[in-house]
């Protein structure tokens, strides 16, 4: 960030239920202080942009890598920014998106036997699998794709842990 200029904020939703970005909303009257400090260049929340834009000061990252698209995401925003949050546990440890990977006996296998269990097996319709998008054969947290610089824990993490992360980044 150069002096005098608004911190430039993203934030992306990968693999998650979206309960991350909830809290972040929780922030409530917050986020008029937030947004005199940060302009949101990115975010399901706050922005339209649909392209991941350059030179990202901080970002947060909802979400285990789960999909290809997914993986390009993260490998995308990396490139692009300075410092990467996981919020919350799915992007630090897989967590509730993760539990697919306890699917199948093999280790690389637990895409196609989640796919089969939810689209055929327990499935009363067609049965049909669908192709888009591509699943990783193994749901991965953040940090085995990209470099993270920092961590905001909890399922979901409070809106309380997200301010006093937001806060410290907003003083560097
Ligand atoms: Fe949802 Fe919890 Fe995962 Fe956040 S950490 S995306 S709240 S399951």
């Amino acid at each position: 960030m150069t002096l005098g200029s608004r911190l430039r904020l993203a934030t992306v939703w990968l693999s998650g239920c979206s309960g991350c970005h909830m809290s972040l909303l929780d922030l409530d009257e917050w986020l008029f202080v937030l947004a005199d400090l940060a302009e949101i260049v990115y975010s399901p929340v706050a922005s339209d942009c649909k392209i991941y834009p350059p030179q990202v000061d901080v970002c947060l990252v909802e979400g285990a890598v789960a999909n290809r698209d997914n993986l390009e995401l993260a490998l995308q925003l990396r490139a692009c920014t300075t410092v990467v949050i996981a919020l919350g546990d799915c992007a630090a440890l897989g967590n509730v998106t993760a539990l697919r990977n306890l699917c199948g006996a093999g280790v690389q296998q637990s895409a196609g036997e989640a796919l089969d269990c939810a689209y055929r097996h327990l499935s009363d319709g067609e049965g049909r699998v669908p192709t888009d998008p591509i699943l990783l054969p193994r749901v991965l947290p953040l940090h085995r794709v990209i470099a993270v610089d920092g961590v905001i824990p909890g399922c979901p993490p409070t809106a309380a842990a997200i301010r006093a992360a937001l806060e410290t980044l907003l003083q560097r």
